[in-house]
């Protein structure tokens, strides 16, 4: 009898104590960044764009508070970082806390669980928005740090401008060359995304791409969609950031016709995200703003002429709240007002993914 309990208690040892395989965590999270995207700037595009956009799909909706560690208004970088990493930071600081030491990013966590990952922005890649992800510098104007950051982060694919801060660089430096040894194939143009390739640069302009009403076309569109089907190929659940960047552009110069011209690109971008987690059911889709730019209000308009004027109170960003739209699973808790880290913590426990 005592060597019967003796052998089962050997047994449930040797169970428990054995390694439960690691398997990577099925989830996609696609987070959709409009970069000072308001609730004027959606509805602008809403009503030019005869009363409807995609974000509309999302079943989830809450709100965010958007000031950071120092400032009651953010900038781009320290509003992404608490984003990215859960920390607010202060104005101008990328994917560092206030003393300036980096913060692991929810991309860098996907990486270290065998996730795939991507970037796609209509700015520079070396920008503030896509650079919280994973670069780590205290000033947001390093963009050539910042480009350098990229080497060693693992990420699978990153599609924006900004080729010059990997290959006109004052340490004369050419950072393609250090991509292609780690296995990054370069390319200019987003139709060429071969989901064969071990992993993908596109680079879409030398700084800047052009507006969407003037030059850019679909490549926002087109960019996700490659990205997102480059990374479900890896057949490991993925995390990829979009960034719409130009909405904030075109309300610091207080241009309407120019924030609907974006607003509506981005929209794009989200349609496809969303036909894919409708077709692919465990991927969660977020869409947000890091901050809201102008002080955007509608101050006149039709629903039936599909026309909008509008007024801007200022040429810089707002304190105000910005919307959170979701779907997918764990979207319901996105409902609520919170702050701005709050996104990475939701990510992160959706992933089910622990703070190391
Ligand atoms: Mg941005
Ligand atoms: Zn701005």
């Amino acid at each position: 009898m005592k060597r019967t309990i003796s052998a089962i208690l050997l047994i449930l040892i040797t169970f428990s104590c054995k390694q439960i395989p690691v398997t990577p965590a099925e989830l996609n999270i696609i987070l959709l960044i409009g970069d000072g995207m308001g609730i004027a700037q959606i509805y602008a595009a809403m009503t030019a764009n005869n009363g409807n956009l995609n974000l509309e799909k999302c079943t989830h909706t809450g709100l965010q508070k958007t000031y950071s560690a120092n400032r009651y208004i953010t900038d781009s970088g320290a509003a992404a970082t608490a984003m990215a990493t859960g920390i607010k930071t202060k104005n101008g600081m990328i994917g560092t806390d206030i003393y300036s030491q980096p913060v692991r990013t929810i991309l860098e966590y996907a990486e270290i669980n065998g996730l795939s990952t991507g970037l796609v922005a209509t700015s520079t890649i070396t920008h503030a928005t896509p650079a919280s992800f994973l670069a780590h510098q205290p000033d947001r104007g390093e963009y050539e740090k910042i480009a350098a950051d990229f080497l060693d982060s693992g990420i699978d694919i990153f599609i924006g401008g900004g080729k010059n801060h990997f290959t006109r660089r004052e340490d004369r430096v050419n950072l393609l060359d250090s991509l292609v040894i780690r296995g990054y194939h370069i390319t200019n143009n987003v139709s060429e995304i071969n989901i064969q390739e071990e992993k993908i640069a596109c680079f879409t302009a030398d700084l800047d791409n052009s507006p969407a009403d003037s030059g850019r076309g679909d490549m926002l569109p087109e960019a996700t969609k490659n990205a997102i089907h480059f990374l479900h190929h890896k057949g490991t659940g993925f995390f990829l950031m979009v960034e719409g960047s130009q909405i904030d552009w075109a309300a610091h110069d207080n241009d309407t016709k120019r924030v609907i011209s974006e607003m509506i690109d981005f929209d794009k971008a989200i349609g496809v995200a969303l036909d894919f987690a409708e077709k692919n059911k465990n991927t969660l889709v977020i869409i947000t703003a890091d901050h809201e730019t102008g002080g955007m209000g509608i101050t006149g308009g039709d629903v039936v002429s599909s026309t909008v004027e509008a007024y801007f109170v200022t040429d810089g960003h707002t304190a105000t709240m910005v919307p959170v739209f979701a779907c997918g699973p764990g979207s319901e808790k996105f409902s609520g007002i919170y702050e701005n880290t709050a996104i990475f913590h939701k990510m992160m426990e959706s992933y089910g993914f622990r703070i190391e």
